[in-house]
């Protein structure tokens, strides 16, 4: 299904849904709301997704969006700790069956209501249950950051080629309106050629304990986290890939961010001689997608939230009815495996990313030398 489309289709349903529903509830109280969200979550002609790693994302981003979405639903779940297991299949219907564990989780391939295997658990951990799920005969989608090196996505993208299985990485912005008004532009070119990006995506973050401070868990600080939609940015708003980057790192706490980056500042030369400046942090927000272009300017701020994005055209205000970016990247790869083609946010996306943060990485140790992709 051609994208602009799928998208305005799916983001006035959800407008839809989202009224019709707000009224109910407000009407009738949360009883009807959740019964809705039920109705909605009906199994039939549905791919069933399983998530594995129940923590902060899959359940309070990718649960509530799978009650939202009409090609594929959640029908089950992977998780080491045993007192989440009764509380998501009451919350979600999920019959005993579908619930695994880490020990048991290759005996997924005998499920045949589990068509898609959705890894959200700590980055060092991507490559691993990529690589099972796709010889569990599993289509996969993995977050980002895909895997820890150019190597493990290589990996990736082998094994599921070898299963025959599609893989895709949780890049949800390119199913948001803003983004995607973003790669029109740069693909129509009504006010010229992209010749430069600011992209910037930090936020303070807390607990000193947490895997994302952890070198082995986490592969990187802030780049391997945020950092990442700054590069996607660059490249989808240009339209090319970088051949070279210089990159610096900033240690204000060097006790905190023994094990990781903290803020990084690096730029990208693209062919056309176009260039990207960027900014990622775990130690002060910010959050911005910024083109010059040939005759104007373009810019999303926010721009890599889950909602309340915002952002103009030279003048000219955009604004798209509210959506929900997480249902609509599922929904396009479940349409994708019923009707054949290729994610276009499959795994060598991933994989290209991970190149730009290697030769980010080699730019850092070379005390911000040029290094090329
Ligand atoms: P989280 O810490 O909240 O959840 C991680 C889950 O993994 C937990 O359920 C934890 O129990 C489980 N886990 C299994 N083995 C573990 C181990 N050895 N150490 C720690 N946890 C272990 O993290 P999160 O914020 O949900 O992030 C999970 C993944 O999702 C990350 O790769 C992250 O980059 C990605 N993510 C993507 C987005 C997005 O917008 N696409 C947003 C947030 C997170």
């Amino acid at each position: 299904m051609k994208r602009d489309s799928f998208l305005l289709q799916h983001s006035r349903r959800q407008f839809i849904q989202r009224s019709t529903l707000g009224l109910s509830a407000l009407a009738f109280g949360s009883p009807l709301l959740a019964r809705s969200s039920y109705i909605k979550n009906s199994k039939e002609n549905k791919l069933g997704i399983a998530l594995v790693g129940l923590g902060n994302y899959a359940t309070n981003q990718l649960a509530p969006s799978l009650l939202e979405t009409e090609h594929c639903y959640l029908a089950g779940i992977v998780t080491g700790t045993k007192e989440k297991e009764a509380k998501w299949m009451e919350q979600y219907g999920i019959p005993a069956g579908n619930v695994y564990n880490y020990e048991n989780f290759d005996e997924i391939a005998n499920n045949k209501d589990i068509d898609i295997v959705y890894v959200v658990l700590p980055n060092s951990m991507h490559a691993e249950y990529t690589i099972r799920a796709a010889k569990a005969g599993k289509h996969v989608i993995c977050e980002k950051p895909m895997g820890l090196s150019v190597k493990e996505c290589e990996a990736m993208i082998a094994a599921c080629d070898a299963n025959k299985v599609k893989l895709s990485i949780g890049y949800r912005l390119h199913f948001d309106p803003y983004h995607m008004e973003i790669i029109k532009i740069q693909k129509e070119k009504p006010f010229g050629a992209v010749k430069y990006v600011n992209a910037e995506f930090g936020f303070r973050i807390g607990d000193p304990t947490q895997w994302r401070l952890r070198g082995d868990l986490a592969g990187g600080g802030a780049i391997m986290d945020v950092g990442v939609y700054c590069i996607q940015g660059a490249r989808y708003a240009t339209g090319e890939e970088p051949i070279a980057v210089t990159a610096r790192e900033f240690k204000t706490d060097p006790v905190k961010f023994a094990e990781v980056d903290e803020t990084v500042t690096w730029e990208m030369e693209f062919p056309s001689g176009a260039i990207a400046n960027c900014t990622t942090s775990y130690a002060f927000s910010t959050n911005r997608l910024h083109l010059g272009m040939e005759k104007g300017t373009a810019e999303v701020q926010p721009s890599y939230s889950y909602s309340g994005l915002a952002g103009h055209i030279n003048r000219k205000t955009m604004s798209f009815p509210k959506m929900r970016q997480q249902a609509a990247q599922m929904d396009n790869f479940a349409q994708v495996i019923k009707t054949g083609g290729e994610s276009e946010v499959s795994g060598q996306e991933g994989l290209l990313d991970l190149k730009v943060v290697e030769a980010m990485y080699k730019s850092i140790k070379k005390k911000g030398k040029r290094v090329k992709v």
